[in-house]
Parts: structure tokens; sequence; C-alpha cells
């Protein structure tokens, strides 16, 4: 586990999304300045949380399920029960799973990230997204980049403005990746919920976290040069491998799954 000793102090005066996105999910790491930003939310954030938390679960278990046994999950958040590792580890039990997140407070609950099976490991890492080359070379020294990886970015990309180039970020991840490997992918949207769009922005841009949701053509370019599979890039209720989409529920995010050709 790795943090430096600069800029890990909680910061409780600001709203943080992973505080914010903790308060969705019904969770209590989080403060007054975050619950304020999150009380304001439309009701649906609090489902649109759970149903992209549930597409990541199943994400997480069809690639385990079909051999995929090293993830790195940047934007990882307070731990929730599952998490990713426990459901990975829980179909492949020697699974190593590499987190990262750039919120201290998710580092001072990195414990419960590290809680791993005997046969596998977890690791946890301080770090932003838009330090791509930072996080590869951390990854390195945990996870095998000769054998396919699953990387993992779950409700991250939108807290990415365009001046940071979200796509070449992306991109520079991606590249790093063996053939075989595999991208999990969600992303905010405000399309199924068009009379949101104002109060979702100005709620976050309130708490003075950026918020770009993307529309469905601004959120297929993360997926450039990869092969996604079935269904394609769709709404997190509509991401289903084995069973159909049990309802035509909505969802505020876009998903998908892409494998590295
Ligand atoms: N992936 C989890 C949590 C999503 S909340 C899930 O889907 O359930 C978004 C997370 O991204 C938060 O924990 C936040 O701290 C993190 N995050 C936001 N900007 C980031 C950045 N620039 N680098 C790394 N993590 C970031």
């Amino acid at each position: 586990m790795t943090s430096p000793s600069s800029g890990s102090r909680i910061d409780t005066s600001r709203a943080h999304p992973a505080r914010v996105y903790d308060w969705l999910l019904g969770g209590k790491d989080n403060y007054p300045v975050d619950q304020e930003v999150a009380e304001k939310l439309p009701k649906e954030a609090r489902l649109n949380a759970m149903r992209n938390r549930a597409f990541m679960h199943r994400a997480a278990a069809w690639l385990a399920g079909n051999g995929i046994d090293q993830f790195l999950d940047i934007g990882t958040g307070i731990p929730t029960e599952p998490n990713l590792h426990q459901i990975v580890q829980g179909i492949v039990p020697s699974a190593r799973i590499a987190y990262a997140d750039n919120d201290p407070i998710v580092l001072r609950h990195a414990e419960a990230l590290l809680v791993s099976s005997r046969e596998g490991a977890t690791d946890y890492i301080e770090a932003d997204v838009r330090r791509p080359d930072a996080i590869l070379e951390h990854a390195r020294t945990f996870l095998d980049f000769s054998r396919p990886v699953a990387l993992s970015m779950i409700a991250l990309m939108h807290f990415i403005t365009d001046e940071e180039d979200p796509y070449g970020l992306t991109r520079t991840l991606v590249d790093a990746l063996p053939s075989g490997s595999y991208l999990m992918f969600s992303h905010g949207t405000t399309d199924e919920h068009p009379h949101l769009v104002k109060s979702v922005t100005t709620t976050y841009r309130k708490g003075e976290i950026p918020l770009r949701m993307r529309t469905r053509a601004e959120v297929e370019p993360f997926f450039e040069g990869l092969d996604l599979l079935d269904p394609g890039l769709v709404t997190a209720t509509k991401w289903y491998k084995d069973s159909p989409a049990p309802t035509e529920e909505l969802s505020g995010f876009y998903v998908g799954v892409a494998r590295v050709p």
C-alpha cells in the first residue's frame, strides 16, 4: 500500500465524489458537506448509484468466470460490500486485484480492500487517473502485464473534464494492456433523464465537484480500438450476459466491457 506524504489529509470543508457516492449507496463515511450535495440530488441518483454498482458486480463476475484473474481498478471508492475483489476471488480465489483512488478517505478505509483471500492478493495505491503512468508503474510491481489484465474504470471518467483529456488518459492505460485484456467501464450520463441535466450538474458544481456527464456519442470513443462485447455499449440496467435484463429500468450510466484485440 502506498500513500504519498502530501495531500493525504481528509478535507471536510469541501464535498468529495467518493463520499457523495458513499451516501448514495447508503454508507456512513461522509460528512455534512457531502450530505448537502447528495441530498439535493434528484431521487434517481441513489437508484443510479446502486444500478451502476450492480453492473460492476455482473461484469467482474463474468470476467472472472472467463479466466481473468488480474484486475486494476481505478476510482475504487469507499469500500462497499461486496467489493470487486470479493466478487472476483469468490470465483477465482487466486486472483490479484490492484486498487487505486485519489481520495485520502479511500486510503483510510483501504484495510477493508486489503483483506484478500489466502490464495490471492489485493493492493491499494493512492493515485490519480490523470497520472496514468504512475498508476501503471505501480501496477506492474503487483500484476503480471505479460498476461491479460482487466482494467476497471467504474463511475470515474465523468469526473475528468474535456480539458484533462479523458480519452487520451484511457488510451494510455489501455495501451499498456496485453492482447486478451479487458476494459470494464461505466460513465455518468443524463441521456435517459434529460430533465435532470441542470439539477445534477449544478448540485455537484455548487459542491465544487467538476462533473462532465457525457452522451452516448461522447462515451463511445472511450472504447476506440477495442472489441466491445455483447450487449455492447448500453445503460447499466441493460448489461446482462447470461440472462436478459429483467426490467426496463432507466439508468444514469452507460456501461460496456471490451476486449483488447
Ligand atoms: N468505482 C466505484 C466508486 C465510484 S465513485 C463504484 O462504481 O462503485 C468515483 C470514485 O472515483 C471516487 O472514489 C473518487 O474518489 C474517485 N476519483 C475521482 N476522480 C479521480 C481521479 N482523478 N483519480 C482517481 N480517482 C478518482
